[in-house]
């Protein structure tokens, strides 16, 4: 039995059954090449291939059309139908792309523990208008409630990350009006949803916030990240320990700063930053937007060991995109962390509780 599985196995491949993430990687080799425009066409449907709902080997065998496919008109659909029908060797990623997921690999990974993705009670990291987000706060709701979520948390940028519309103190409290409106509203229509108020805290590299602690403290929840200095190759490990140590925050949200196919992120003794998290009882996260994946699966694994507490988000800055949190799953599952690690497992009592206690 055993050895039929692994011949069939091999004969799909000698078929040149690509997947979606060989089929990213061959895309962004060829990009590395390609003259403008192809380049910038290749290195969009790389990153899209990521996200791609199915195989495009599937799509192929089927006889539809790949350009049914985000990123994909024909030129690129020539190129991929090229190396499905004439496989060769297949590249290994450079360290800025390896360990991303596709969605197509997520569905696989959770289709083995089916039950896995109803544990979830939440997400904990998104963006609205209020910040550089194009859904509203009852819009993104919304897409919760269609999640069967018990919770979500908004996240909008703080002041001081200009770039992506940052938030004053002064409109956090504003908002605070609008997420109360919002819920009141929810309540009403007798839905289980409440919108948490949080924000993404933006840390400098000595692992201070640019917001007013008062005004923190009153949120449900807070998110510390880093959004500058992400491309030195020094050491950072005591970057992050300063950034959990900062009392204003929960979770440590994004914390390699990794892009796909474009920064690698920050360099650290990983298991000490875990363990710290771990003694300190705050969480790390794995954000799930696609090309972030961050943490990855190897560094979740070493979280693991340290046994700290794990936030899953999907970073979304639109309603669709609270799908990502299926990255976010797949990657805790495979990486074998227990739900009672998870705080989106917790109930929305249990992780406010967990939430105020940490920041006393
Ligand atoms: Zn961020």
């Amino acid at each position: 039995m055993l050895h039929a599985a692994k011949s069939n196995k091999r004969v799909k491949r000698d078929h040149g059954a690509l997947k979606n993430s060989d089929i990213a990687e061959l895309l962004a080799l060829k990009a590395e090449t390609a003259k403008m425009p192809a380049q910038k066409a290749l290195r969009r449907a790389s990153r899209r291939a990521l996200m791609w709902p199915e195989e495009a080997g599937d799509i192929v065998g089927s006889g539809r059309s790949l350009t049914e496919l985000t990123g994909v008109g024909p030129y690129i659909e020539r190129v991929i139908k090229d190396w499905i029908e004439k496989p060769s060797t297949l590249p290994t990623p450079p360290p800025v792309r390896r360990n991303f997921l596709t969605y197509a690999d997520t569905q696989v990974i959770l289709a083995k523990k089916p039950t896995w993705l109803m544990g979830i009670k939440g997400d904990l990291q998104m963006h609205t208008t209020w910040s550089d987000g194009e859904g509203t706060i009852a819009e993104m709701a919304d897409a919760g409630v269609e999640r069967g979520y018990e919770y979500i948390a908004i996240t909008d940028h703080s002041k001081g990350l200009k770039i992506a519309g940052g938030i004053t103190e002064e409109q956090v409290r504003e908002q605070a009006q609008e997420i109360a409106a919002v819920n009141d509203s929810l309540m009403r229509d007798g839905k289980r949803l409440r919108v948490l108020r949080s924000i993404e805290l933006n840390l400098n590299p000595r692992g201070e916030g640019d917001m007013d602690e008062n005004c923190l403290s009153e949120l449900d929840i807070v998110v510390g990240c880093f959004h500058s200095s992400l491309r030195g190759k020094q050491d950072q490990t005591e970057r992050y320990l300063a950034g959990l140590r900062n009392r204003s925050i929960n979770i440590l949200g994004h914390p390699r700063g990794r892009i796909y196919n474009f920064r690698l992120g920050l360099i650290a003794e990983w298991q000490k930053v875990f363990d710290l998290a771990a003694e300190l009882d705050k969480a790390v996260e794995i954000d799930g937007y696609p090309d972030r994946q961050d943490l990855s699966i190897d560094l979740v694994r070493l979280a693991k060991k340290s046994g700290c507490r794990i936030s899953l988000s999907t970073d979304s800055h639109g309603p669709s995109q609270l799908r990502f949190i299926e990255y976010s799953a797949a990657i805790a599952l495979k990486a074998g962390i227990p739900p009672e690690r998870i705080i989106n497992c917790m109930s929305r009592d249990e992780l406010l509780q967990w939430a105020r206690k940490i920041r006393q």
